[in-house]
């Protein structure tokens, strides 16, 4: 079954019984919908606003196994996600790609990757000894993938090497690791191919976005649809709160007071650098300050992607790249590449996001980064919150929920996501109308910005002036039977989250 909102909120108005509601669209609420579906058991899910448009959309684009994990000594997590990396790499060629990853060694900060230092009793050994450190760990992350291997052995480069190979880089270098791990192109995009996979594994699973879990009154949950008001209710069997940073407030909404989230901020730049894109060659480049602050820099279609901060907040709504911000990815990028200037007046699109984290006192970068389920009993019906959970790892987290779920509805599983295979397609800078209106067919689009910032890239790689805008705002309408009003309405509608959201002043470009 493809997404038909109206259909779906057709049969609502039945006040259905379903056996799991699944509130949140990101990639743990599609995973989950997925596993299920695949399992056997049919779940309704809602989404407030876009599938994919909460942390989902925030991520640095990494399937990592987190080396850095390794340092809080997670190493249950570290090796769940290099074996998920490798089994997207696998299952999902199109939406995983293998990304050579440096991380440029210095003599006096050399902060990343003390934990198997700790972890082996070494911890107070100087700086000067990151290149042992970090060869360690890369022993360790290796090891994780086991006879799995899908990308060649992580090996350290001498500074003669790594310059080489990469001139641009700071000539103090002292070394250079290089490991390999994986690329998402486009992870919203991924999300929806999870979400049309789970649809396509049960008949009678549905996906419906612009629909919010509001309340709950006797055995029924209350949602309300965001675009008409129009409210609905449903007798959940369980319910599974996927909500990401937003949890608490969306059990607050249920009636149940919880405080399982901690979450912290981070935000990221896309620039449009050819220099910077040169420098590093197609390779991401992965560097921590002693203090322990971190730049990463990848490469994303032909812009560079930079980031990110780990900043404690209280209110994920309230998230956005601050001129701080800016001004610490300029300053860290200097010193990884003090050459390479202009990257300010680079700058197209920001993003920022909350990690749906645990919570937790302490430095932001000590908080486990390990995702768990907590259960409540408090409601006529069983609710499973699924704090945590990577992009990397949504496939492992959404097979753990749905087993939890099947024990408690005293199911057995019908099937697995172990070896199954994603839909394939990769898709283009700009798309072409044909795309477009298939997309706007097949893929849930209720609003320009779901197009223009999620289902294609115009947004983020910053290649939206008015004359695009237009242009999609007249395929997506004719497709969707906007008039001219609702056309206009969408395209500043769009203007206005891209200037407020993304600092991206388009609209007259
Ligand atoms: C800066 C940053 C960088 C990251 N980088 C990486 C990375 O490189 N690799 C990686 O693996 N992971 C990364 N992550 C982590 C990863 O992005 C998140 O952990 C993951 O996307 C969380 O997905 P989720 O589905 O749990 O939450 P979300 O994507 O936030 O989804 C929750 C959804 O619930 C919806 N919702 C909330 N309340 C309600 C309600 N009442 N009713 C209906 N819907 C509701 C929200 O609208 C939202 O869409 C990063 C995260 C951040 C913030």
């Amino acid at each position: 079954m493809r997404f038909n909102r109206n259909e779906t909120l057709a049969w609502l108005r039945g006040r259905p019984g379903v056996p799991v509601l699944i509130i949140g669209g990101g990639i743990n609420g599609a995973g989950t919908l997925r596993d299920l579906a695949v399992g056997g058991v049919p779940a309704l899910l809602a989404e407030r606003g876009d599938f994919s448009g909460g942390a989902s959309a925030a991520s640095s684009h990494m399937l990592h196994g987190g080396i850095r994990y390794l340092e809080n000594g997670e190493f249950r997590l570290v090796r769940e996600a290099v074996q998920e990396r490798n089994r997207l790499l696998r299952l999902a060629p199109d939406d995983a790609q293998p990304l050579p990853t440096v991380i440029p060694i210095f003599t006096t900060f050399s902060g990343l990757l003390n934990a198997p230092l700790r972890f082996l009793g070494l911890r107070r050994r100087p700086a000067e000894r990151g290149a042992l450190v970090i060869r360690i760990g890369l022993a360790f992350y290796d090891a994780f993938a086991g006879r799995d291997r899908v990308t060649p052995r992580g090996r350290m480069l001498g500074r003669e090497e790594a310059l080489r190979r990469f001139p641009r880089l700071n000539a103090d270098i002292r070394a250079a690791a290089l490991y390999y791990d994986a690329l998402m192109p486009t992870p919203e995009r991924l999300c929806m191919k999870v979400l049309l996979d789970g649809l396509a594994a049960h008949p009678e699973a549905r996906a419906v976005n612009y629909l919010e879990a509001i309340g709950v009154e006797g055995r029924a949950v209350r949602l309300r649809d965001a675009e008409t008001g129009e409210e609905f209710m449903v007798e959940p069997g369980c319910v599974v709160n996927a909500a990401g940073p937003w949890i608490d407030r969306a059990n607050a909404a249920l009636g149940l007071h919880t405080a399982y989230i901690g979450g912290t901020k981070g935000s990221h730049i896309v620039l449009d650098h050819p220099g910077l894109m040169a420098a590093i060659d197609g390779h991401e480049f992965f560097f921590e300050n002693a203090d322990g602050r971190i730049v990463l820099i990848c490469p994303l279609h032909d812009r560079t992607l930079v980031g990110t901060s780990d900043i404690r907040i209280e209110d994920p709504d309230a998230a956005r790249c601050t001129p701080e911000e800016e001004d610490y990815f300029v300053e860290m990028l200097g010193r990884v590449f003090p050459e390479i200037g202009g990257v300010r007046e680079g700058i197209v699109f920001r993003f920022s996001g909350v990690r749906p984290l645990p919570r937790a006192s302490g430095r932001t970068g000590e908080i486990p980064r390990d995702h768990s389920i907590q259960v409540d009993d408090r409601l006529p019906f069983p609710v499973f919150s699924l704090v945590g959970g990577k992009w990397t790892t949504f496939r492992a987290f959404g097979e753990q929920a749905a087993d939890a779920v099947l024990a408690r509805l005293g199911l057995a599983r019908a099937g697995d996501t172990c070896a199954r295979p994603l839909p394939g397609g990769g898709l283009g800078v700009v798309p072409d109308d044909d795309e477009i209106r298939r997309m706007c067919r097949e893929e849930a689009v209720v609003h320009l910005d779901d197009l223009a910032l999620r289902r294609t890239l115009l947004g983020m790689l910053g290649r939206l002036d008015g004359e695009r805008m237009q242009w999609l705002a007249r395929v997506a309408g004719a497709e969707l039977g906007w008039d001219a009003r609702r056309q206009n309405d969408e395209m500043e509608r769009l203007a206005g989250i891209l200037r407020e959201r993304h600092g991206a002043n388009l609209l007259g470009a």
